[in-house]
């Protein structure tokens, strides 16, 4: 299974793009930067998107993806996300007000964009990988996914605040080959991640605690302003299973 960083951040600059990783080539989990890493040939090869939340940083570039694969992919694009998530894209990005309804276009019955509503803790496969949704502890209802394809098991968080049921699952999942955590703000500013629901180093920390094997944790969803203190902070921390996700790195498992 590969696992292509797109785009590796939690906010957007010169070198970082929003949250967006390529499965295996054909299925997208998020969608914050498609449009801004993949050629329009590439993009016309991604059949499936896996949405984690409906923020804009996973959800950006959606629109202009859609306009790009129009016509030219065969079939719909398939989005997979949970009742609250399509409620919010349907209702707020694809309203025929800030763009086209493409779940009508060119027509309802044969749509460029179609919806499938998913369940928590029911796995559903695309394309031979594995997806099981769990709830973790965001600001809006948010999916982690546990993705499996080949024996191998990669547990991806989104964003959350301190959680449980990622750990229960962690720790239940012999084949798992890492753990891919939000860690989106230094400790300075822990109390913007404590309203926002996300983590900081420090309770990047605490939250490792209720791991209870030793596999590589690759942290991911950092703000651009505060990647230098991050890694700093990281650092300190001297545990040696702790990485950054690398943007543009193809990661097999
Ligand atoms: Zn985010
Ligand atoms: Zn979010």
């Amino acid at each position: 299974m590969e696992l292509e960083i797109l785009g590796g951040y939690g906010g957007e600059s010169r070198d970082c793009r929003l949250t967006c990783v390529l499965v295996d080539g054909t299925t997208a989990l998020d969608a914050g930067s498609l449009s801004q890493a993949l050629s329009v040939e590439r993009q016309v090869g991604v059949r499936s998107i896996v949405l984690t939340h409906s923020h804009m940083d996973h959800t950006a570039s959606l629109p202009f993806f859609i306009e790009n694969v129009y016509g030219r992919a065969e079939g719909a694009v398939d989005i997979y996300a949970s009742q609250a998530t399509i409620y919010a894209i349907r209702k707020y990005l694809f309203n025929n007000a800030t763009w086209p309804d493409f779940t009508r276009l060119p027509n309802h019955l044969l749509p460029a964009l179609r919806f499938h509503e998913l369940e928590p803790e029911v796995p559903f496969t695309l394309d031979g990988v594995s997806f099981t949704p769990f709830e973790v502890n965001h600001t809006v209802p948010t999916f982690g996914f546990l993705i499996e394809r080949g024996g191998r098991a990669v547990l991806w968080s989104s964003d959350t605040g301190p959680t449980l049921r990622l750990w229960e699952i962690a720790n239940r999942t012999p084949n798992l080959a890492a753990v891919m955590l939000d860690t989106s703000f230094d400790d300075a500013m822990q109390q913007v991640a404590d309203v926002s629901l996300h983590l900081t180093p420090r309770t990047l920390a605490r939250e490792l605690d209720k791991l209870d094997k030793k596999v590589p944790v690759l942290l991911h969803h950092l703000k651009p302003p505060s990647i230098a203190k991050i890694h700093e902070e990281v650092r300190a921390l001297a545990n040696p299973d702790l990485e950054f996700v690398e943007q543009g790195k193809v990661y097999s498992f």
